[in-house]
C-alpha cells in the first residue's frame, strides 16, 4: 500500500505544480491586489481636446483632415467605492499584437488625441493604449483576463452605449454657438442609460463623459448618491451650467513644420 500511495502523491504534486504555472502565465492575477468595486468607462470630446492643438504629427487624431465628430474612448478604469482606485498592478507590456484584430476599430474610436506619449507604468512612454492598459487594465483582474479581453470590453461597451447618439437624438450637438444645461446633458445620459454619469469640463466645454458600470457591466451611477439632477448639478462637478460641445478645424499635417510623430508636448 506505501508503494502505491508514494506515485499518486507524487502526481499529485505534479499536477498541482503545473496547474499553477498556467495560472501565472496566462492570467494576470496579482498578489494582494484588492479587486475593484466597479468600472468607469472615460470617453473623451475631442472638439474640447483638439481646439487646443498647436502641434501636429500622424499619431494624433486632431490632426486628421476629417474632424473627429462622436465621443472617443479615453479607458476603462477599475475603482473602488471609496473614491480610490488602483493602478499599475502587474508588469504586463502590452503588446500591439495581441490585439491586432481590434486595430481598425481602436484607431476609430480609441484614438490618440496628442503628440505626446504618455508614460508607462515600469518606465518610458508608449502608444495611448498601452498606457490604458498598463495603469488600469492590469489591475481590472478577474473580471477582465488579459490584454485582447479588456480592448475587446472596451469596444463592445462604447458600441452599445453610444453616447454621442444620446446626445444628438436629445438636441444637444456639436456646436460652436449653442450651450447646454448641464443639467440636461446629464438627465439625457441618465434617460438613456439608466444611470448617472460623471461630466468633467474645460473652460466650460465637455471634455470628458464617464459612464459607470458594475462588474457584471450593468450600468450603475458613477458616484452613489448623484442621483438627483438638480439646478445645482453643476457645483458638484468641474462645469458651469451652461456647458458646449465645440467642433474644431484640424490643423493640416503637412501644414506644421519640424512635426514628428511623438516628439511633441501638448
Ligand atoms: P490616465 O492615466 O488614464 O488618466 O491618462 C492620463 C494620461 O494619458 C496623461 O498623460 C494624458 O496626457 C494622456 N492622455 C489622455 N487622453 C489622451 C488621449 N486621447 N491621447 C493620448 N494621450 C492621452
Amino acid at each position: 500500500m506505501a508503494t502505491s500511495t508514494v506515485p499518486r502523491l507524487l502526481s499529485l504534486l505534479l499536477l498541482l505544480s503545473a496547474l499553477s504555472l498556467s495560472v501565472g502565465s496566462s492570467s494576470m492575477e496579482t498578489v494582494g491586489q484588492r479587486e475593484c468595486d466597479y468600472f468607469m468607462l472615460c470617453l473623451q470630446w475631442p472638439g474640447t481636446i483638439c481646439k487646443s492643438t498647436h502641434h501636429c504629427c500622424s499619431s494624433n487624431g486632431c490632426c486628421r483632415s476629417q474632424p473627429l465628430t462622436h465621443f472617443t474612448i479615453h479607458g476603462l478604469w477599475p475603482n473602488y467605492d471609496d473614491g480610490s482606485w488602483p493602478a499599475c498592478c502587474s508588469h504586463s507590456d502590452f503588446d500591439i499584437k495581441k490585439v491586432s484584430s481590434l486595430v481598425p476599430e481602436l484607431e476609430k474610436y480609441w484614438p490618440s488625441l496628442y503628440c505626446s506619449s504618455p508614460s508607462l507604468c515600469f518606465g518610458g512612454k508608449g502608444l495611448f493604449w498601452a498606457h490604458e492598459w498598463e495603469k488600469h487594465g492590469t489591475c481590472s483582474f478577474p473580471v477582465i483576463q488579459d490584454e485582447y479581453d479588456y480592448f475587446s470590453t472596451v469596444l463592445d461597451l462604447y458600441s452599445k452605449y453610444n453616447v454621442t447618439r444620446i446626445l444628438s437624438s436629445a438636441g444637444i450637438l456639436a456646436s460652436n454657438g449653442d450651450r447646454y444645461p448641464l443639467g440636461d446633458v446629464i438627465s439625457t445620459i441618465k434617460n438613456a442609460f439608466g444611470a448617472s454619469p460623471i461630466v468633467v469640463c474645460r473652460h466650460g466645454s465637455v471634455e470628458e463623459l464617464r459612464l459607470c458600470f458594475s462588474k457584471d457591466f450593468k450600468p450603475r451611477d458613477c458616484t452613489m448618491g448623484s442621483d438627483i439632477i438638480d439646478d445645482a448639478s453643476y457645483l458638484r462637478s468641474s462645469c458651469p451650467r451652461y456647458v458646449s460641445l465645440p467642433t474644431y478645424a484640424p490643423l493640416v499635417l503637412g501644414d506644421v513644420s519640424g512635426a514628428t510623430s511623438w516628439s511633441t508636448d501638448h
